[in-house]
């Protein structure tokens, strides 16, 4: 398992049962790197209506069939959660988030639902003997023989180059949000398992569906911490520096509108605002102050850790790069193109998301499609060759490669301006010609970083050449000289298939 998230874990305790598993993870294994507070579920709810609010925020992309055992399977996979290891303030709450048409993103624990399913899917897989999990451990490709996998080359906690032979590989590598210079997600999304599945010679696919989060955190020297669509549903409001509401111009449903459409109103309030620095203000102050303390202790808490008192003082935010709704293209049950290699989790491509994300369905889908690609994992297993190889020779993990820093900043500031909530084709043209002349630099990696470098450059080409593709605006991914969709050319899912992008139905 390539992957120590909600996907990676729950895949490797199916799997458990035909066989060894090792479970790499990058940095710590099963660890919350950032507060995912909802799962969306409802025992009240009706199933259609959730599948409706799906498919409409997948904007026509969605595979209507992804969908319907994302929610037929949810409540099973919630249910063995729970006896696993019910979240310690076994209160679940159901509450409502922008975009659903009913209360029913289930909370545990305050704002750490993700945190809490971590530690339950953790415990879980450290109590099955099948299971070892290598922490600290950073796959660098994807070893193959005849179209079928046969290994997976890493770097392990040492820095020290290692090859590990298997029958089958799962990518549940997660997103790739450090394509991006304001993204909501860690250090570690940095697009890893798309790359080295494109390199492998898997299809990728909806890569030019990045989705924005229209309110993160924004001050200087201060992670890009994410404000919950739910202090909009709560009340909040949005103002531009001028301290004027201004989403009513964009939206009837004010901040309640799309998140999509939030973050394009947000940056068209910065355009127009011409500051050298453009942010605009999240607005709290006329709400309940204990209200709100009680309802959103994590954000309260964050943002005083930074003298910001959100029920006093206005929030700096702009939008942040959040969710991929694309990645490794994936059939139901997780498996790709190549034999033996599988994807789940926020690295893969089900279709269940189509252009955009329903919020709240990302944790759910890691839980029932991971455990369905470890099921289908299960008919992979026989005896390998070799379990682990020798190391093949010893790199320093450090000092980072000269000049990769600044390469990646690179990167990041050209996929900001140029592929970020607002696209044209000429900046996208200036980022696929900047990108493919920076290539050599990052050809030869030998660190972990050098090899997330070169992970976020190909990352950055192929969101880059899909986004250009698609001469339509459509869910997340908006052109301004093609506002609107076009069903005819483009009422089909983006496919890389090598140096092509096809579209297919
Ligand atoms: C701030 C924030 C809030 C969110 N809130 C919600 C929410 O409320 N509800 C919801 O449903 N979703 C939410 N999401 C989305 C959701 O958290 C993610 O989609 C989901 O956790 C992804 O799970 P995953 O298992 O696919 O990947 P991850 O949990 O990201 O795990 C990826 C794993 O892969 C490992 N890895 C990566 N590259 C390598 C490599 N090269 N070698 C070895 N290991 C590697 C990492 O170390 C890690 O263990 C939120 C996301 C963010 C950023």
């Amino acid at each position: 398992m390539m992957g120590a998230g909600v996907a990676g874990l729950r895949a490797a305790i199916e799997l458990a049962a035909a066989g060894r598993v090792l479970v790499l993870a990058k940095k710590e294994a099963g660890v919350s790197p950032q507060p995912a507070p909802d799962m969306t579920l409802s025992d009240e709810d009706e199933v259609t209506l959730h599948l409706q609010d799906t498919l409409s925020a997948g904007d026509g992309l969605c595979n209507p069939a992804a969908v319907k055992i994302l929610l037929e399977e949810g409540p099973g996979r919630i249910d063995e959660l729970m006896a696993w290891g019910r979240p310690r303030g076994t209160k679940l709450v159901f509450g409502l988030e922008n975009a659903h048409s009913r209360h029913r993103s289930l909370h545990a624990e305050g704002e750490s639902t993700g945190g809490e399913i971590l530690r339950a899917l953790r415990t879980k897989a450290e109590s099955l003997k099948n299971i070892s999990i290598a922490q600290f451990t950073f796959s660098t490709a994807l070893l193959t023989d005849a179209g079928h996998i046969t290994g997976v080359s890493l770097l392990d906690e040492k820095g020290v180059p290692q090859e590990v032979a298997c029958s089958a590989v799962l990518l549940a590598t997660g997103g790739m949000g450090q394509l991006y210079r304001n993204t909501t997600n860690s250090a570690e999304a940095t697009a890893d398992g798309v790359a080295l599945a494109y390199r492998a010679g898997v299809e990728v696919s909806d890569l030019e569906f990045i989705q924005f989060h229209p309110t993160a955190l924004y001050m200087k020297k201060v992670p890009r911490f994410l404000l919950s669509e739910e202090l909009r549903a709560e009340g909040a409001h949005l103002r531009n520096l001028e301290m004027n509401r201004f989403m009513g111009k964009y939206h009837p449903m004010g901040e309640q509108a799309p998140r999509d459409l939030v973050a394009r109103a947000i940056v068209h309030e910065m355009e127009v605002s011409r500051a050298k620095d453009p942010f605009v203000y999240l607005d709290l102050t006329h709400l309940n102050s204990s209200k709100v303390q009680k309802r959103f202790p994590r954000i309260y808490a964050t943002c005083m850790q930074h003298n910001l008192d959100i029920t006093e003082d206005m929030i700096p935010v702009r939008p942040a790069a959040h969710c991929a709704m694309g990645g490794v293209r994936t059939n139901l049950d997780g498996k790709t193109n190549v034999e033996g290699l599988y994807a789940a989790g926020e690295a893969a491509a089900t279709g269940v998301h189509g252009a955009n994300r329903l919020p709240g369905n990302s944790l759910l889908e890691g839980l029932v499609y991971g455990a369905r690609a470890g099921q289908a994992m299960r008919q992979e297993a026989k005896p390998v060759s070799r379990p682990t190889a020798e190391p093949k020779a010893a790199y320093s993990n450090g000092p980072v490669d000269a000049g990769v820093e600044e390469l990646i900043v690179l990167i990041q500031a050209l996929m900001e301006s140029e592929l970020g909530v607002v696209r044209t084709r000429m900046g996208m043209q200036k980022a696929v010609t900047t990108l493919e002349e920076m290539a050599p630099k990052l050809a030869h990696p030998k660190t972990r970083r050098a090899y997330e470098a070169s992970n976020l450059h190909l990352a950055a080409l192929l969101v880059a050449r899909s986004a250009l593709a698609r001469e339509e605006s459509r869910g997340a991914h908006y052109r301004r000289e093609y506002p609107d969709h076009d069903d005819k050319k483009f009422l089909k899912r983006s496919v890389i298939r090598g140096d092509k992008v096809i579209f297919v139905s």
